[in-house]
């Protein structure tokens, strides 16, 4: 095999897109796996009661420690849209009750929904470039947070653009433009807190730069090297290091600044040749994009060796059976450190005494966790007007139907709901 350490195929979930993620660190599992062991009530394993190992996150259920960080990938592939991968997402939770979304690229936001986490504690989003693949579904997660009970002001920060118009103030600006009806309509009929947005915009260029200070939390931008106004993120608190490159090729700041780091998650792609079976791209292309615009796998092992991290993540590829053997062959080239090849829900426990890698059971059937303040009534000042070309087109004999329901509807929880539309044909 590819590893001088044991290999073990991480345990798919029951009905988790057929997960099929390589954990690389046997020493680690092994430590838990006795861990877990120790904490049992028997060592003989009850026919009834709990088993004794459990070697799978389900969200919701464990308390974090006070001086513990978890981080669950909610994206972990490429900007072509596929069931198994969405594109770039980290959830970063802390010991202090803070939590913070690095990247927010297409498929992320359904896979942050079936954690379950309430909208309401997800406020601080980071976004490391502004490709679809890391920031694609940020205007989703905005508009429709107030829908799925986010009653909280959204914030953001992203880097500033080589030209102003590329930087994320105007990305943002622009963004609420061109959703501009999806506002109004949208804006008039939910709490208006959670449609509030702070931007955050800092110099791409500032190297080790804070742009987060709060609650014991720093975080900090590296420049990255991927077509400029790019960067990575460093996440300090309670003595632990969350680094997380975004897209970047491996650099000299990242090699200063990120040494040393609890967990270290970098970009890392496929090889030039697979990229051309695969992607249907020219020699020149596949060189291109897999090695100048990105990170080669052999060179993802070399920055991890020469930063020598607790714990290394490789993200950023297609992650399937035959992809991750090559992939994996290729980092071994160049690095012999602790390793997981991610694939989203993915999760580590940090510790000052490591690191755990386990996979989390997503919901796939789940609804917005429930709201976690009372909801104030839209702003009837920003009411949307309805044409009276669609008012007139409601079918009468349909609309006493529905008339009808809200009566009883009305009778049933003793609220005097009114029907907007479908009442008015019999208004007049
Ligand atoms: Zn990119
Ligand atoms: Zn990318």
């Amino acid at each position: 095999m590819f590893s001088k350490k044991a290999v073990i195929a991480t345990l798919a979930a029951a009905g988790l897109l057929g997960a099929s993620a390589l954990t690389l660190d046997v020493d680690i599992r092994l430590k838990d796996s006795q861990a877990n062991a120790a904490t049992s009530s028997s060592s003989a394993w009850s026919r009834t009661k709990p088993y004794p190992m459990q070697e799978v996150y389900y969200p919701g259920t464990e308390t974090l420690g006070a001086n513990e960080m978890r981080v669950i990938a909610c994206g972990t592939g490429m900007p072509q849209p596929r069931l198994k991968q969405a594109a770039a997402c980290f959830v970063v939770e802390l010991g202090n009750g803070d939590k913070f979304i690095f990247d927010m690229g297409e498929g992320s936001f359904e896979r942050i929904m079936a954690l379950g986490i309430p909208l309401d504690q997800l406020d601080k989003v980071f976004l490391g470039h502004l490709h679809l693949d890391h920031a694609g579904d940020f205007p989703a997660f905005y508009f429709t947070g107030p829908v799925n009970n986010r009653l909280t002001p959204l914030r953001l920060w992203g880097p500033s653009g080589v030209r102003p118009e590329w930087g994320t103030e105007t990305w943002a600006a622009k963004m609420q433009e061109q959703w501009a009806w999806e506002k109004a309509g949208r804006g008039s009929a939910v709490d208006p807190r959670g449609l509030e947005l702070e931007v955050n915009e800092f110099d791409w260029m500032a190297v080790n730069n804070v742009i987060y200070d709060e609650r014991g939390v720093t975080i900090r931008t590296l420049p990255a090297i991927h077509l400029d106004q790019s960067v990575s993120f460093l996440l300090d608190w309670n003595g632990l290091r969350f680094a997380f490159s975004s897209d970047t090729l491996p650099n000299k700041w990242w090699r200063e600044h990120a040494t040393g780091a609890d967990l270290s998650i970098h970009e890392c792609f496929i090889p030039p040749q697979m990229m051309m079976d695969r992607y249907g791209m020219t020699p020149s292309e596949a060189v291109m994009v897999g090695t100048q615009g990105h990170t080669a796998a052999q060179a993802f092992g070399k920055i991890m060796s020469l930063t020598e991290p607790k714990h290394a993540v490789c993200y950023h590829f297609q992650n399937d059976f035959d992809t991750q053997i090559v992939v994996a062959e290729e980092i071994r080239k160049t690095y012999d450190g602790p390793l997981d090849l991610a694939i989203d829900f993915m999760t580590w426990n940090v510790t000052k005494s490591g690191v755990r890698t386990r996979m989390a059971v997503p919901n796939h059937e789940s609804f917005p966790a429930p709201p976690q303040m009372t909801k104030q009534p839209p702003d009837s000042m920003k009411a949307y007007k309805w044409t009276e070309f669609s008012l007139s087109g409601v079918e009468p004999e349909s609309a006493a139907v529905t008339n009808a329901l809200i009566e009883a509807f009305n009778k049933r929880n003793g609220t005097d709901v009114k029907p907007g539309l479908t009442g008015l044909p019999f208004k007049k």
